[in-house]
């Protein structure tokens, strides 16, 4: 028999991104000035309910905007988690900032409390700044990444923001329409509880436009500057003034096409998505040394990743899982090495990661396309389960 490949994660194109984007040529406007990025812009914060929407180039240079308009420079440090892509911590280095790596929590999301507890017992808090014990430097912000969909714990993150008087930059980059269903922040999307929200349309998130990315805000200040450095920090359209040192971050007309066609389908996706989790986790259950990881019970998450976490119970470890399912034409990977072991971090500060070794040993991420049929799922479970 003939089994079919079954990819991790990949785009799904079959609404009106051909009518889109053919109109987007046949008009010729295909760069940066075109009608439609303007209107994602308008859509994409009319449905996470943000006050704004810029467009970017991908979620890389959104998050490296989004640091700036904060205020971060290259005599601030930056708290950030250890445990997600590496894109979430390098716009840190591009600045010429420091990164200072937190744990995470069962969520895979950055632990609150040991935040909490680094900012308490390693800082020190002086003419409302936070001074680094260790380094005398200002901690200015922190990144939180809402990791596979799912949503960090936002009402402790805030509080500890607020008390130490740290900017709060959201990398929602694969949690587009995570949203609260409960508690003080109900209704609010991932991306629109801090100062600054990213999302990425890369062409594994839950939706795309080839490359690009968004940021959003409710701070009409810092929505406007975006824009500013997002287009080369023009300050005259006609005379080609510029007054700071801008950036060529704008998402072109095409990327915007698809991204409106994405955005029509995105509800649809994650409705997909999340019955395909729940087919997987009724059946993952059922197998000894096997279980899937679960969303937080206060949200509506998009489902964007699939975590399976395999203990030591199951016949195979992380590894033999990942060559065994590619024998079988099935697609996994495991979680992302932590960003605090490569090369460019080694030297950088930790504290207590302990949580994100374990994950990193035992996750690998199952398909989750919304292309995914019933029939696939099933297909991956069997593989798993005749073990
Ligand atoms: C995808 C991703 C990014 C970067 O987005 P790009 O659009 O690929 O630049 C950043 N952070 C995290 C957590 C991501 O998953």
């Amino acid at each position: 028999m003939n089994q079919k490949f079954i990819p991790l994660s990949v785009p799904n194109l079959k609404g009106k991104e051909l009518e889109y984007v053919t109109h987007a040529v046949e008009t010729e406007w295909v760069s940066t000035g075109g009608p439609y990025v303007n209107e994602f812009e308008e859509k994409t914060a009319k449905y996470v309910n943000a006050r704004g929407a810029v467009s970017v180039q991908n979620g890389t240079s959104g998050l490296h905007i989004a640091l700036q308009v904060c205020g971060v420079t290259r005599l601030d440090e930056v708290i950030v988690p250890t445990l997600t892509f590496i894109a979430a911590v390098n716009p840190v280095k591009y600045i010429g900032a420091e990164p200072i790596f937190m744990d995470c929590d069962d969520s895979l999301c950055m632990d609150a409390e040991k935040l909490k507890d680094f900012c308490q017992m390693q800082c020190s808090f002086i003419d409302g700044q936070l001074i680094n014990n260790k380094t005398r430097k200002h901690i200015k912000a922190i990144i939180v990444v809402h990791v596979f969909g799912n949503m960090a714990k936002m009402e402790q993150i805030m509080e500890v923001a607020t008390s130490y008087n740290l900017k709060v930059i959201e990398d929602a980059t694969e949690a587009i329409g995570t949203y609260y269903t409960n508690g003080p922040y109900v209704n609010k999307f991932a991306g629109t509880i801090g100062d600054v929200g990213v999302y990425s349309f890369n062409g594994n998130k839950i939706m795309t436009t080839g490359g690009g990315g968004m940021v959003v805000s409710d701070d009409a200040v810092l929505l406007k500057k975006t824009k500013h450095l997002t287009t080369q920090a023009k300050s005259d359209e006609l005379y080609y003034m510029h007054d700071e040192i801008g950036y060529n971050y704008r998402m072109t007309n095409l990327q915007a096409a698809l991204g409106l066609a994405q955005l029509e389908q995105l509800e649809n996706f994650i409705k997909i998505k999340e019955k395909n989790y729940r087919l997987y986790k009724g059946a993952i259950e059922e197998i000894a040394g096997l279980s899937i990881l679960e969303f937080d019970k206060n949200i509506r998450s998009n489902h964007w990743f699939y975590g399976l976490y395999i203990n030591y119970d199951y016949p195979l470890d992380r590894d033999e899982v990942i060559r065994y399912l590619s024998t079988k034409r099935v697609q996994v990977r495991p979680i992302w090495g932590l960003i605090s072991e490569q090369i460019p971090y080694v030297d950088s500060q930790t504290y207590k990661i302990e949580k994100a070794s374990d994950y990193v040993r035992h996750v690998v991420n199952i398909p989750c396309s919304s292309n995914l049929k019933e029939d696939d799922v099933e297909y991956v479970i069997d593989c798993l389960k005749k073990l």
